[in-house]
């Protein structure tokens, strides 16, 4: 499998332009206006109950995101649904190869159809995050530990099911953080982790096992205070103390530690009708 283009990997949304973006539904393609969701997919046909599925996926991730209080959840999404992988990477929105889906702000969302890694609807879910994260911070982007590691911990009804979640079960079963936490809420995947998919996917799963852990036990008021505060452009460590009252970084740290081994314990990793272990080279990214 050819190596992914690590500098592409985060690209960010704004490289893409405008233009395109907001390119019409093509013709041949099947148009669908739901509640909140704008469909334009590259199928003579799409199920029945396709838009209500959508909007579905769509609530549940605005849902998830109430505690950041904004108002644009109101804002409609337009959803490119590619039939094929092919087809989505030659498409004008040129998305980086090794991704599975791809939001632009505003409002644009892209993902295909048949994907041996991850249903659609974990995609979306993912996708539709980032697009409503990125919005909430305006101009600037947030860090991408917290951006990617929302994102991850939105997909899944049942957290369990998800290969972030056994992966996170692999770290707490061997008591193992790959990137120290005061270095790690600095990194950029893209330049910082060595260059490897294997760096970048151990980081895929500490953001989301940190994001998890920070949203944890009833949290999501104090995740909120701390993004509320990121965006602001305290520190981590000040929002930190702000938010939960961590004096310390290694304090927190503990704490987490001893989350994810309980959390493990208490909810043991199901795996899927795959069964198939993580793996980061394919599982990493968007
Ligand atoms: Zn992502």
């Amino acid at each position: 499998m050819a190596k992914p283009s690590l500098l592409r990997l985060l690209a960010p949304a704004a490289a893409l332009t405008a233009a395109s973006a907001h390119a019409s539904c093509p013709r041949g393609w099947t148009q669908r206006g739901g509640r909140n969701v704008e469909t334009c997919a590259e199928f003579k046909t799409l199920p029945a109950a396709w838009n209500i599925d959508v909007d579905a996926v769509l609530s549940r991730v605005d849902y998830g995101l109430g505690f950041l209080g904004y108002t644009g959840r109101e804002r409609r999404i337009e959803l490119r649904l590619f039939r094929t992988r092919g087809t989505y990477l030659a498409s004008s929105f040129k998305p980086p190869t090794w991704s599975q889906g791809l939001a632009i702000k505003p409002k644009t969302v892209l993902v295909y159809a048949y994907s041996k890694q991850r249903s659609m609807d974990e995609t979306l879910a993912h996708e539709m995050t980032h697009l409503r994260f990125e919005r909430y911070w305006g101009k600037k982007m947030p860090p991408y530990w917290i951006n990617e590691g929302l994102a991850m911990s939105q997909e899944n009804v049942d957290p369990a099911k998800s290969q972030w979640y056994w992966a996170m079960a692999g770290f707490a079963q061997r008591g193992y953080l790959p990137f120290p936490l005061e270095t790690f809420v600095k990194l950029d995947p893209i330049t910082d982790v060595g260059g490897g998919a294997e760096g970048v996917g151990l980081w895929y799963v500490e953001a989301y096992a940190l994001v998890r852990f920070l949203r944890s036990g009833g949290a999501d008021f104090r995740f909120g205070t701390l993004c509320s505060d990121l965006r602001k452009g305290m520190s981590f460590k000040d929002a930190l103390w702000d938010a939960y009252r961590y004096t310390s970084l290694a304090g927190m740290e503990r704490k987490w530690r001893r989350w994810m081994a309980e959390e493990i314990a208490r909810v043991p990793p199901r795996f899927t009708s795959s069964g198939r272990a993580f793996d980061p080279y394919m599982d990493f990214g968007l």
